[in-house]
């Protein structure tokens, strides 16, 4: 007989129930803080992931033809439901994921924007009319859902950025199909049960846990029409090709180096306090948080004494505890990363000013542990700065420009978002308009969009055109179709010439 396994399984969500059953392979989850394994997450094959399409498939008539006054009704319980929710949410993003309770709060809160957003599908599903376009002849637009539609989402954000994308193409009247991280996938069941409880048929949301086979199925299936991708570029890249190869409509975001520019006019205390929070939140492990510094002129100095000061109040500890400022990082795997970036940069020749190899957490020593660390005098021929690292490692490079800060951003290869700190209305207007990224902060470092703008990188940071959540989502989640009627008593005759519009 099969031996029971000691650790909870967190199994697929098919047709309306969990299950788990014939799952050949499994994944670790780990609780980061305490460095062990917690439970493990069913691997879908082929087939699983063939029955969560035949799912939707069979609640697509129902759902697409749902009105929009019910299809807003299933939003707003679903978003009351999770505000009900909020704090179990975060409890588990952060046992999963490692990140402070406090920061998963914050995830949760920005997940409940883009509901909100989606609440007003009636409005934003509105298409154009114009009357007498020919005589008797009305032409008129329309959106339509694209079909079944499937969401493959990073570890990082295991609240958020799925809710990106269910949240605009359910209220479209599309089916969705979630492939979660298998690093941290709890979260998706909670929202597979709210979503059901809020009156969701089932079938229409589905989730199928597991790795690159869950993801190729899905990439590859005939009945799927659209694919959604959050992760690292490689994959983002492969993702975009292969889904592209089968006919399917696609968005692909990749990995990130994100800028802060800070001119020597800026008030250098605020522009400290937004690098060591947006540097070592969440452990570095956001797709918006600054990994690279430009000091343009004299501020070099007093701003990396300002940050150094600021690095040795940090609380690094277990992400339950909410007076931490810092967690762990994912995994070992993780972290034996981080590390040999660390030794990298030291090795080429950059400044190690706070070296986080060092840092014991009483009570988790065997947790995914990094304190925070900062390079100064970097150059962009050095790892630290060429790749992404996604820890709490931030790095300090100097420009004499303005001019040169732009151009130095211009040159790397991601374009995700970009900050400037400063008191120049001048140098603010110049930043925004010529650098090359998707999202600008100004005296800002983390430039998220609201919900009711839209997210998404340039360059290497996203493959496709329509970036996620707000306007760009209802784009990508519909299909226009236009109608061209002519209602009139009289036949016109025949006339074989080509149709005018006089
Ligand atoms: P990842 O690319 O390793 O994984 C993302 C998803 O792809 C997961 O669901 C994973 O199971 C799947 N996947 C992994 N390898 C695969 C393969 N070979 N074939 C098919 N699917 C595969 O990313 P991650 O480590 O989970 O997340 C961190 C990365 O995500 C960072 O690079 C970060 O910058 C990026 N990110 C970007 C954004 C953005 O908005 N641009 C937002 C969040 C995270």
């Amino acid at each position: 007989m099969k031996a029971p396994p000691l650790v909870r399984t967190i199994g697929h969500f098919l047709g309306g129930k969990i299950a788990d059953d014939g799952t050949a392979r499994f994944g670790d989850v780990y609780d980061p803080a305490r460095g062990r394994v917690q439970a493990r997450v069913a691997f879908a094959d082929e087939a699983v992931v063939d029955s969560a399409v035949r799912a939707a498939e069979e609640a697509f008539p129902k759902w697409s033809r749902t009105t929009l006054g019910r299809r807003a009704e299933v939003l707003f319980a679903f978003r009351e439901r999770v505000r009900t929710h909020a704090a179990e949410f975060a409890r588990i993003v952060s046992s999963e994921h490692g990140k402070i309770v406090t920061d998963a709060q914050g995830e949760v809160a920005r997940a409940l924007e883009v509901i909100d957003f989606a609440c007003g599908l009636p409005h934003l599903l509105k298409g154009e009319l114009s009357e007498s376009v020919s005589g008797n002849v009305d032409t008129y637009s329309m959106r339509q859902p694209v079909g079944i539609c499937a969401g493959i989402t990073p570890f990082n954000f295991p609240m958020m950025v799925p809710i990106w994308m269910l949240a605009p193409a359910l209220a479209c009247g599309n089916c969705f199909i979630l492939k979660p991280s298998e690093r941290d996938p709890s979260t998706s069941l909670l929202v597979a049960k709210l979503l059901q409880e809020s009156g969701l048929p089932d079938g229409a949301f589905g989730v199928v846990q597991g790795d690159k086979v869950a993801v190729d199925a899905l990439l590859t299936h005939p009945r799927v029409n659209a694919i959604s991708f959050v992760g690292s570029t490689p994959i983002a890249r492969y993702i975009y090709r292969t889904a592209a190869e089968h006919g399917k409509r696609v968005q692909a975001l990749g990995g990130a180096k994100n800028h802060m520019v800070v001119m020597p006019d800026a008030d250098l205390d605020a522009a400290a306090d937004a690098l060591v929070s947006s540097g070592y939140g969440s452990a570095g492990q956001r797709c918006m948080a600054i990994s690279a510094c430009i000091s343009v002129g004299d501020a070099a100095e007093p701003l990396m004494r300002r940050v150094v000061d600021r690095i040795g109040k940090l609380r690094v500890g277990c992400g339950e505890d909410a007076n931490n400022d810092m967690g762990p990082v994912v995994t070992p795997a993780a972290r034996n990363r981080i590390l040999g970036y660390i030794e990298n940069g030291a090795k080429e020749g950059a400044t190690l000013l706070c070296d986080g190899r060092t840092v014991r957490v009483a009570g988790f020593e065997d947790g995914f542990f990094i304190g925070p660390t900062l390079f100064d005098h970097v150059t962009p021929q050095m790892s630290i700065y060429r790749d992404e690292i996604f820890g709490p490692v931030l790095i300090n490079m100097r420009s004499k420009t303005l001019e040169d800060a732009i151009a130095t951003i211009d040159v790397n290869p991601w374009g995700n978002g970009a900050a400037i700190f400063t008191r120049s209305g001048a140098a603010a207007r110049k930043f925004q308009t010529e650098v090359q990224v998707g999202m600008v902060g100004v005296n800002v470092p983390i430039p998220v969009p609201v919900g009711y703008y839209s997210f998404g990188g340039w360059k290497a940071s996203l493959f496709g055109d329509l970036h996620l959540y707000g306007p760009a989502g209802f784009r990508f989640y519909t299909r226009g179709k236009v109608v061209t009627s002519r209602w009139h008593d009289s036949n016109a005759g025949m006339n074989l010439g080509f149709p005018t519009h006089r």
